[in-house]
Formats: structure tokens, C-alpha cells, sequence
């Protein structure tokens, strides 16, 4: 949560037939989905906060870059969001009729303040890929660098699991100063 996306209701009711203009630049936590991050979490918002009776209006635009891997060959991929918003606050209370708003549709004003955090995340999230291709023909990892399947027996030369002799050794050596070229091996 930032407060630099919180603006104060009353305010905005005062200048009632001003429309509020947002041009900032946020940084949100847990901007991602999936293995896709918004860098640095860092959003631009180019909005119109509006009062429109009980309501208020936010319209404009939302920029932001991303960060991910290619769902295929696990390269980085980047890429930038442009999108643009239209949304309504509507008060979090029945209407003349007596029936409460549809959240489905609209944001609620609670409290005191506007909070434009809900509207920026929502937007953000949704337009964030869910898994990246580097490229639309990428045909997947590079098979010299990130080899698959089981490498055959005895090709593990060199990474020999330690021997468990070894081990006794290093439980001796905690009470008694050795040689250290005795077990220089197990280190
Ligand atoms: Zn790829």
C-alpha cells in the first residue's frame, strides 16, 4: 500500500467540476505473476480523477515494464505495458433503492480517501503475460547448454559422491590437531 495513490474524497468533492489530473510514478510491491515481474514495481500513471455526482470517475493511462523468462528456453524476456483504464468509484453504501453496489463492476470509496492503488493493481496484473515467449518461433532450450535427460552411468567422473570414510576423519579432527594433508580431499 502507498499513500502516494490516496487522495482525500472531500477534496475531490470540492472542486467538483475540476478534473483531478495524476501524472506519478509509483513503486507497488508484488507486482507479479507467475515467473513475470513489473521491474521494479515501478508504474506510471497518466490519470483523470473525475467527481461525477456521488461518484468518481478514473480514466487514462498506465505504463510499466516487465521482466520474465521464456516459457520455452528460459531466456529473460522484457517487454512494456501500455494500457488504458476507465474505471468507477461508487459510494460503499445501498443506493436510493436500497441495493448495495456490485463490486464486481466498480471500486468502493471507503473512508476518507480515494485509493487508487486497487484500480493501478488490477490493471497491472491483468495485463501482465502469463507465460512469455523470447520469440514467437522459439523452439525451446538450446540443448548444448541446458542439456535434458539422464546423463548416462559413470559420466559423473569428477563429482564423486564424498566417500563416507571421510566423514569419520572430520569427526575425529574436531578433538585432535592431523595432519591436514590426511584429509585435504574431504574439504
Ligand atoms: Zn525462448
Amino acid at each position: 500500500m502507498t499513500r502516494d495513490l490516496l487522495f482525500p474524497i472531500e477534496a475531490l468533492r470540492r472542486r467538483r467540476d475540476v478534473v483531478r489530473e495524476v501524472d506519478l510514478e509509483v513503486n507497488l510491491d508484488d507486482l507479479a505473476v507467475g515467473g513475470v515481474d513489473v521491474t521494479d514495481g515501478r508504474v506510471t500513471l497518466s490519470l483523470a480523477v473525475e467527481v461525477r455526482g456521488s461518484e468518481v470517475a478514473v480514466t487514462g493511462r498506465l505504463q510499466a515494464d516487465w521482466t520474465g523468462e521464456c516459457r520455452r528456453c528460459l531466456e529473460s524476456v522484457s517487454g512494456h505495458l501500455d494500457l488504458e483504464v476507465g474505471e468507477v468509484y461508487v459510494p460503499d453504501r445501498p443506493d436510493s433503492e436500497g441495493i448495495l453496489p456490485d463490486t464486481g463492476n466498480v471500486y468502493l470509496l471507503t473512508g476518507e480517501n480515494l485509493d487508487l492503488e486497487p484500480v493501478v493493481r488490477d490493471a497491472v496484473l491483468l495485463a501482465l503475460p502469463l507465460s512469455p515467449l523470447c520469440r514467437d518461433e522459439c523452439e525451446g532450450p538450446d540443448t548444448e547448454r541446458f542439456p535434458t535427460g539422464v546423463p548416462p552411468d559413470g559420466d559423473s567422473a569428477g563429482e564423486k559422491p564424498m566417500d563416507p570414510r571421510w566423514a569419520v576423519l572430520d569427526i575425529l579432527r574436531e578433538g585432535a590437531v592431523e595432519d591436514d594433508d590426511a584429509h585435504g580431499a574431504s574439504s
